[in-house]
């Protein structure tokens, strides 16, 4: 679930102030008051609370959501949702009265509490109050269960207390009603929840003409709430007062709340502008309540719209309510109806971490033995634990806590089991875990069966989130394997080299008929698969060099999907891609006028790519006037290190650790057809500073030397190609579209050739595209080919210095990132170690540049003269 760190740390935030809240509240207003109330402790609804989950756990039914309805009679009900200082409640009142108007107050507890005499008031001039939870906390659904019973429970007795009126109706703020939130509502006493049809702020009717266009845009019979304060500032305001005052004065912080977000007249003035303004259009305002109750058709919708959303969907009758339900005007029943959990296999975040997760309880000794292992090697993992292995090993399932993993909720819902089955299911193993282990958990995992729509709405509905797995350890053919080395084999097999960031590895404890083998093979795959990962050479590993950070860590599941700080969504939101990167294929006009005079500008060209050898389409005259030596024109001691292909977090995370030690930036030009099997690499190489660049989709070169005819022939022709290009950016945009270094978008729009090969209709394409750069190289390293370190050493010395020794100023060097270039991390880092030690005076010592700040528009490669002012000019040269 997105932002639950967050929503928890402002729960907590909440609950810590209102503790406090509840312990300083002025209790001589409460006395004046009411002498009912005792001084010593006002609202404990304690007794209230234990009824309601005691309920909950017998018997959860859900409340129902009461929205307007279609209405002939020009009504709406009118709402104030939060409680402002009694002054301005005052006025409302008084305006409500003037204008012959009624209004729901939803009341907030601790405003209640603040401001008694404001309820009487409320109450005296005829206008009803209804529950608006202790805070107006928002996104509600978030919240425990039992925190949400406490809150509604302790609001609803606030209330109470205060008007000697049982409140009917409960409105949370900007809550997503989800099964959970109902059952809490219902279990405290609500037949209903109210979701508005139309929320507004004061500011959006704080002209006469702003009311109009506001009550113009009304239906008849809606349910029209009016918020008179915004919530966001109490955390803020909260956040502040916590870092300069001590813990516990949280007074001032919660008067704060009181002072509306606009100035008491302008709320005062607002709201005579929509009284006005409903007067002319001829609407009345009536209470929440007989909006609902207008009909029988209504509250009978409302009614199937609650069953559907937490009962059953399989039942005839109510599929039937389905078209209706989905032409809804609140556009929240549709959203409850598609609120589905995704399982999540792999989790997408750049942390270089991924998860072990295991199940199955049952063999006390596997379980003992795998604990043992997981300490050993120093292993958090996540266990997923089913309700009847609570009930069955409970010491079991302390031993795992007590050694400090994760636990999580095993489900296996049965064949036809309904929604609100897997949802009961999920609440009592929450529940139990939470009684009897003292554990809280949102993580569910479904460990065997196809996982249906209806359990991933199910975990959805309680907040919870669906853990799936990349990888399955045990699979039912090796169940009478005996050695790990065995099953190893099979599922790598040669080509799973590693594994990856974010990834999920599941195994089950209860499987095998060797006990031995699982702490075995947790052990293998860990030094197979996943120590493999890190830079480790004579000279630099992880053991001799505490600053050597390219290990990955085996973590809980739960603890890298609330690692925000490298969480991210992917596909991702095109709506956070700037105008430039997504706008490809609208680059620049080209046409058979400029064509050749825009190629010699953007093609950076290699010595080997030649008229003969891999160039089509060109005449002998215009490959002329093409680049062949690949170097970026600059006048400084500056280099460019490239890398093509894709790879495996084992090649291509060895390179960006040296990268990253000598603090240099590169451009990866990648494959982009497996790249959706591990986007969390491709997003990993941006996030630390690269550029990334296309080299296709399917590494076929535009053209390819055809041994029949000795003659050079295209792969594809250009629609395909112009197609393939298309398809490549697509894949990048989805992983990287929104990444950004220094400001500036980490995708770029330069493509390198497969094979440096080139033909004019390839380039067409490309343009066409909207690709910018063509970039070959002056240095083909062939790392891939070589055979030792010192050997490729020598081939990128032969492509940075000249004979003699001087840098090859703008020099690129084409490298690899595949796992077959063995030795290219390695190498590099032995050229940047010997640059790093010599003394910035001395003329062969060179800088690292990034392509994408010479690469910019104006850059031709033809026009070095014009280049190099404009690369000096522009101030974007790495320091
Ligand atoms: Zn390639």
């Amino acid at each position: 679930m997105k932002g639950w760190t967050k929503a928890m740390i402002l729960v907590c935030l909440t609950a810590a102030v209102l503790i406090v809240a509840f312990f300083f509240f002025k209790p001589q207003l409460a006395q004046e008051h009411r002498g009912a109330i005792t001084v010593a402790n006002p609202y404990n609804a304690d007794e209230e609370v234990s009824q309601a989950l005691e309920q909950l756990k017998n018997n959860p039914e859900t409340a129902m959501i009461l929205t307007g309805s279609k209405s002939s009679s020009r009504q709406i009900a009118l709402t104030f949702d939060g409680l402002t200082d009694r002054n301005t409640i005052q006025q409302i009142i008084a305006l409500l009265q003037r204008y012959n108007g009624r209004a729901t107050f939803f009341a907030d507890g601790i405003l209640a509490v603040e401001y008694p005499e404001t309820l009487t008031d409320i109450q005296n001039a005829g206008q009803k109050i209804e529950s608006y939870t202790l805070v107006g906390q928002s996104k509600m659904e978030a919240m425990p269960i039992e925190k949400l019973v406490y809150d509604f429970c302790r609001t609803k007795k606030i209330i109470r207390e205060n008007t000697r009126q049982e409140p009917a109706l409960l409105k949370c703020n900007d809550t997503k009603y989800t099964a959970q939130v109902l059952q809490a509502a219902k279990a405290a006493g609500f037949t209903y929840v109210v979701q508005s049809d139309v929320l507004v702020n004061v500011k959006q009717f704080s002209t006469p003409a702003s009311a109009a266009a506001v009550v113009a845009s009304l239906r008849p019979g809606s349910i029209v709430s009016v918020r008179l304060k915004n919530k966001i500032e109490l955390f803020a305001n909260e956040q502040k007062k916590k870092d300069v005052q001590p813990a516990v004065d949280k007074q001032p912080g919660l008067k704060e709340i009181s002072q509306p977000s606009v100035g008491e007249k302008e709320v005062v003035r607002a709201v005579e502008n929509l009284l006005i303004a409903l007067q002319k259009a001829k609407y009345s305002t009536v209470y929440v309540e007989d909006i609902a109750n207008h009909n029988q058709t209504t509250a009978k919708r409302l009614e199937n719209r609650t069953a559907f959303a937490s009962l059953s969907k399989a039942t005839s009758f109510l599929q039937e309510q389905v078209l209706g339900l989905l032409s809804c005007r609140t556009a929240y029943a549709a959203e409850l109806v598609d609120h589905k959990s995704q399982e999540i296999k792999m989790i997408s975040t750049t942390e270089p971490a991924l998860s072990y997760t295991f199940g199955g309880l049952a063999k006390r000794a596997v379980v003992d033995d795998v604990l043992n292992k997981l300490n050993d090697l120093g292993i958090k993992a996540t266990f997923f634990v089913a309700e009847s292995e609570m009930r069955k090993y409970p010491e079991t399932v302390r031993k795992i806590i007590a050694n400090g993993h994760e636990i999580g909720i095993a489900i296996v819902p049965k064949n036809g089991e309904t929604f609100d089955e897997i949802c009961k299911s999920i609440i009592l193993s929450r529940q139990q875990l939470q009684e009897q282990f003292g554990v809280t958990t949102s993580l569910v995992k479904q460990p065997w069966g196809v996982v249906t729509d209806t359990t991933r709405e199910a975990v959805a509905a309680v907040g919870c989130q669906l853990i799936g797995q990349s990888l399955n350890i045990i699979q039912s053919k090796h169940k009478d394997y005996t050695s790990a080395e065995q099953v190893i084999n099979e599922i790598f097999g040669k080509s799973k080299i590693s594994l990856a960031r974010g990834q999920i590895v599941h195994f089950r404890m209860d499987f095998y008929t060797n006990d031995k083998l699982v702490a075995d093979l947790l052990e293998m795959v860990k030094q197979r698969k996943v120590d493999n990962i890190a830079y480790a050479t004579s000279f630099d590993s992880p053991a001799l060099n505490h600053a050597n950070d390219s290990s990955y860590r085996l973590k809980p599941v739960g603890e890298i999907l609330t690692n925000k700080k490298y969480i991210y969504q992917y596909p991702v939101d095109p709506s956070n891609v700037s105008e430039r990167v997504r706008n490809n294929g609208r680059g620049f006009p080209i046409d058979q006028h400029n064509f050749l005079s825009e190629v010699e500008k953007r093609y950076i060209g290699n010595e080997d790519v030649t008229y003969e050898t891999s160039i089509l389409g060109f005449s002998k005259m215009d490959v002329r006037r093409l680049d062949k030596q690949g170097f970026i024109h600059t006048e400084d001691n500056v280099i460019f290190l490239t890398f093509d292909d894709w790879g495996t977090d084992a090649a291509i995370n060895k390179i960006l650790y040296v990268l990253r030690k000598h603090q240099v930036a590169g451009t990866f030009f990648i494959i982009t057809h497996n790249v959706a099997q591990n986007p969390n690499l491709l997003r990993t190489i941006a996030m630390q500073g690269h550029d990334i660049g296309c080299h296709s989709d399917l590494h076929k070169p535009m053209v390819v030397h055809d041994p029949r005819t000795g003659k050079l022939t295209a792969t594809q022709d250009k629609e395909e190609y112009t197609q393939e290009l298309a398809e490549a950016y697509q894949k990048l945009l989805a992983v990287v579209g929104d990444a950004t270094v220094n400001g500036r978008p980490a995708l770029t729009k330069f493509f390198r050739p497969p094979a440096l090969a080139i033909s004019k209709t390839g380039l067409e394409s490309l343009f066409a595209d909207g690709y910018e750069y063509s970039v070959s190289g002056s240095c083909s390293t062939n790392d891939y080919k070589a055979e030792s370190v010192p050997q490729l050493v020598k081939i990128m010395k032969d492509g940075v210095y000249t004979e003699n020794g001087e840098v090859k100023k703008g020099a690129v060097l084409v490298m690899h990132m595949t796992d077959r270039a063995a030795y290219t991390a390695m190498s590099l880092d032995i050229l940047l170690t010997a640059n790093e030690a010599k003394p910035d005076s001395d003329p062969s010592k060179f800088k690292v540049g990034r392509l994408s700040d010479y690469l910019i528009a104006g850059y031709s490669q033809i026009d070095r003269k014009k280049t190099l002012q404009l690369v000096h000019s522009s101030g974007n040269l790495q320091k």
